[in-house]
């Protein structure tokens, strides 16, 4: 359930610091510490799945609920409406697709630009 050397988990449970933008009982979402956006955060999934790879259709609710939640939360930390406006999703995974932290996370990145990535 948890990986005690994870250290997303050690920020869901409250062990490491972290900018809160939502909370519930399966979902956490927190500003990312070095933003690549003038919006930047994440959404995980309180459970430690270690990456996209590993997700099966056991992980279908709580990734449809997180995937759900995104729209509002985008709006309420400053992302533009759509279509002027709206913002990025990604999920790395692995290393090819740039992933350095091994806990499940969605990145949601938005607001004017020019971006530190582009
Ligand atoms: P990845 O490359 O694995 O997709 O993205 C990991 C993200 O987590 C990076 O954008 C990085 O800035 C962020 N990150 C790493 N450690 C911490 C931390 O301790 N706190 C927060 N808020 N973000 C972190
Ligand atoms: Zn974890």
């Amino acid at each position: 359930m948890h990986d005690p050397n994870c250290i997303f988990c050690k920020i869901i449970a409250g062990d490491i610091p972290s900018q809160k933008v939502y909370e519930d009982e399966e979902l956490f979402a927190f500003r990312d510490i070095r933003p690549a956006a003038p919006v930047h955060f994440l959404v995980v999934p309180k459970v430690h799945v270690p990456s996209m790879a590993q997700v099966s259709a056991e992980h279908a609710p709580v990734l449809g609920r997180l995937m759900t939640k995104i729209p509002a939360l985008a709006l309420e930390q400053g992302c533009n409406p759509y279509p002027d406006g709206g913002y990025r999703v990604v999920v790395n995974t692995g290393v090819d697709g740039g992933q350095e932290v091994h806990h499940l996370h969605v990145h949601v990145m938005g607001g004017p630009r020019p971006w530190r990535v582009g």
